[in-house]
């Protein structure tokens, strides 16, 4: 028995003449997360607008498919059992791997699809031939041609046919780093990394900045960035993080500014500092995590305050989003465990007991005018040091 994993790429297909370097792009993420699986021993294939991995180890196929899950630009995939292109062989394949697929089911059909014209039987007469065999191998199992529970695919292709039931979803978005680079501002918390989840998923490079304040947070809130930035590994192969100290600005802040305005003045060092990170990598856009009205930092008003000290592009998917509906991806992802392990982030260190949250502009300003932002910004950007985290 050999088997093959079948994936169908979607929105890439639309983008006319950029078709081939997306095509080019999901392809050599494929074959680089197959190389890591397997070394060599794959076959792979692109037609049509299907792609084919065959592990040459069959007993590796499952753990090829959870991996290519997680491969942005796939819209459906399966692993399907792989015929020779004759009707006896074909048959024969089917009889003796489908049954355990389809007799849960109450009703099935076939559907068969030549994209090899040359084969010598119409697709109505392969359905046939192939549903009267099932059908009489798994009796309980009706054949409903107009609404079955499962379809069984035939599809004769170019070089054998293919035989599956049921394919699911992949992961979606399109091929990553075919949309530019972002800066993803990555805290302890929930929503940032689905924030750079979200992004990466429309094949965005994401690099991360995360802010310190030593001794204020500790070694372990920093391996917990580093933890929940190797889960978003799995979808990326690797972010390569920067970490900034934000301690002398937090005391400055704390020492000279109104303590209702902390959370503010803080964030509007951290949009202009990841701006400067951004510069030196070569990313577009900024990311973060903020929802509207969340938190008093992420009201209107308070949005408003922060978001004019950078002059990027801020990205922000998860604005109309939820807590729950955050979660729920971030389950998904597998960094909702990590993200609730209970360390404090910069952004809680000093808190206000009653922030702002309708903020004017010209108060803020007033507010941080004792500090010497400039001095500030730029030791802030020399304490800079990187990590890449790979899978
Ligand atoms: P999270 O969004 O991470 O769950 P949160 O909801 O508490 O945290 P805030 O603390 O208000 O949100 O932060 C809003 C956004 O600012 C975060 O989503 C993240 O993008 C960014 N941010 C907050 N703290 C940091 C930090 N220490 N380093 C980098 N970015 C941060
Ligand atoms: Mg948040």
């Amino acid at each position: 028995m050999t088997r093959t994993i079948l994936m169908k790429y979607g929105e890439l297909i639309l983008k006319g003449a950029n078709k081939r370097s997306f095509e080019k792009l999901l392809c050599d993420k494929i074959k680089a997360r197959m190389r890591r699986l397997v070394g060599d021993a794959f076959e792979f294939e692109c037609m049509q607008s299907t792609l084919y991995v065959t592990p040459h180890d069959d007993s590796r196929v499952e753990e090829a498919y959870e991996v290519l899950k997680k491969v942005f630009g796939i819209v459906s995939l399966c692993i399907a059992y792989r015929a020779e292109k004759n009707m006896d062989d074909i048959v024969k394949v089917a009889c003796e791997n489908i049954p355990q697929h389809i007799s849960s089911y109450r009703s099935f059909k076939v559907d068969a699809r030549r994209s090899d014209k040359q084969f010598p039987l119409t697709s109505p007469q392969i359905m046939a031939e192939v549903g009267g065999e099932l059908s009489e191998l798994c009796p309980d199992v009706k054949v409903d041609v107009v609404s079955p529970e499962i379809v069984v695919r035939v599809e004769i292709r170019e070089k054998y046919a293919y035989i599956h039931a049921g394919s699911e979803h992949g992961a979606g978005g399109m091929p990553y780093l075919s949309n530019g680079r972002g800066l993803l501002l990555l805290s302890g918390g929930i929503d940032s990394p689905v924030a750079g989840y979200m992004l990466a998923k429309r094949g965005v490079e994401i690099e991360a900045v995360h802010f310190e304040s030593f001794p204020y947070t500790s070694e372990r809130a920093k391996e917990k960035v580093i933890a929940l930035a190797r889960c978003l590994c799995e979808y990326t192969d690797r972010i390569r993080i920067h970490f900034v100290s934000l301690t002398e600005i937090q005391e400055a802040i704390r020492d000279n500014c109104e303590e209702d305005y902390f959370t503010l003045i803080l964030r509007r060092f951290m949009m202009p500092l990841a701006e400067g990170v951004a510069k030196k990598c070569g990313a577009q856009a900024l990311i973060t995590g903020e929802s509207i009205g969340q938190v008093a930092s992420q009201t209107m008003s308070a949005i408003a305050v922060t978001d004019c000290t950078t002059s990027l592009p801020v990205f922000r998917p998860c604005i109309g989003m939820d807590k729950e509906e955050i979660v729920e991806i971030a389950r998904k992802i597998d960094t909702f465990e990590t993200s609730i392990l209970p360390y404090e982030d910069c952004c809680t260190v000093f808190t206000p007991r009653h922030p702002r949250t309708k903020p004017i502009l010209e108060k803020v300003i007033k507010a941080e005018a004792r500090l010497d932002r400039e001095a500030l910004m730029d030791r802030a950007m020399e304490s800079m040091t990187e990590l890449v985290v790979e899978l």
